[in-house]
């Protein structure tokens, strides 16, 4: 199939950006990677696409005053390469691996990927975990949105019909921050069945300020806030027990089998969370 016809701009400026989006049923265009899909099996015909591909200073990666800043052009693959990645958002730096495929994190942005807010993407489940936050700009100006704001409902974010998500930022991570990451996909670079993003802090042996993000298990990216508190006191079976997740049956698994999924992955990913210089 091919997408119905649209008309095609490629911005300068942000301001230019904002402005063209004031039009009706405009879209941004970032990596594509998403939004050609949707054209091309017609779920979305937008009568114009602002290309923001040639927009200067949007795909930095920065770590400054103990958080590293992304910018929303950042490719997927620049971020897998990172080394500020790689040092101070060891989370992020797992997650990369597992979306999609390299031509797809070769054009992929990590600004579009928040902005698509897929239930069933790493990243925003990476953000809520590691409670970062979202820059955006619209006609009233710049403002920052924290991730758990962000995500509203299927597809559906904070950002106003006419913003522009220009950075995500999240905590840099120091000596006591812990991570841990794990997906379930029927292949390599699937979108996930089920996945979990976490965060937390060394406690003694132990952990405080636990945060589980699951993917895949609902309309948004979701906290399990009885399991984290569960797996601060010290036991995964009973966080595991705790878990507090209502997945629906979807294309990939049943309801039961999600639950069942998100059991096994939080007990690998407590395992990573408990491990020193995880
Ligand atoms: C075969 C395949 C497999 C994939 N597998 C995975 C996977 O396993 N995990 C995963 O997370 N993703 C996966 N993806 C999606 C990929 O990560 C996309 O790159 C990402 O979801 C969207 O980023 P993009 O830059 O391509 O955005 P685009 O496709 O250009 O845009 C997506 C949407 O976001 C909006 N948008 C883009 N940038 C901005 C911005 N700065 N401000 C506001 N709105 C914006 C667009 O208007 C559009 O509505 C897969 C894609 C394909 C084709």
């Amino acid at each position: 199939m091919k997408p119905a016809p649209f008309a095609y701009k490629k911005v300068r400026s942000l301001d230019e950006a904002v402005a063209l989006l004031g039009e009706k049923d405009a879209r941004l265009l970032a990596g594509g990677q998403s939004l050609i899909a949707t054209l091309n099996m017609r779920l979305s015909s937008p009568s114009l696409l602002i290309d923001i591909n040639g927009l200067d200073g949007l795909s930095n990666i920065s770590e400054k005053g103990g958080a590293v800043e992304i910018g929303a052009l950042a490719r997927h693959a620049q971020a897998e390469r990172s080394d500020v990645i790689a040092k101070h958002a060891p989370l992020i730096a797992r997650a990369m691996p597992h979306i999609g495929h390299p031509a797809i994190r070769n054009r992929g942005t990590l600004g579009g990927s928040i902005a698509f807010a897929d239930p069933a993407a790493e990243l925003p489940a990476c953000l809520l975990a590691l409670d970062g936050e979202v820059d955006a700009t619209g006609p009233k100006g710049k403002r920052t949105i924290k991730a758990q704001d962000f995500f509203r409902g299927l597809f559906e974010t904070a950002l106003a019909p006419q913003e522009v998500l220009t950075a995500i930022r999240v905590p840099a991570a120091d000596k006591g921050a812990r991570v841990g990451f794990a997906e379930l996909a029927r292949r390599h670079g699937d979108y996930a069945i089920v996945g979990l993003a976490a965060s937390a802090r060394a406690d003694g042996k132990g952990l405080s300020n636990v945060r589980l993000a699951y993917f895949g298990v609902g309309n948004t990216p979701v906290r399990a806030k009885k399991a984290e508190a569960a797996l601060a006191s010290g036991s995964i079976d009973a966080a595991v027990a705790a878990l507090d997740l209502d997945p629906n049956d979807d294309v990939m698994a049943t309801a039961r089998l999600k639950k069942h999924l998100a059991g096994v992955l939080l007990r690998r990913v407590a395992k990573q969370l408990l491990e020193a210089g995880s």
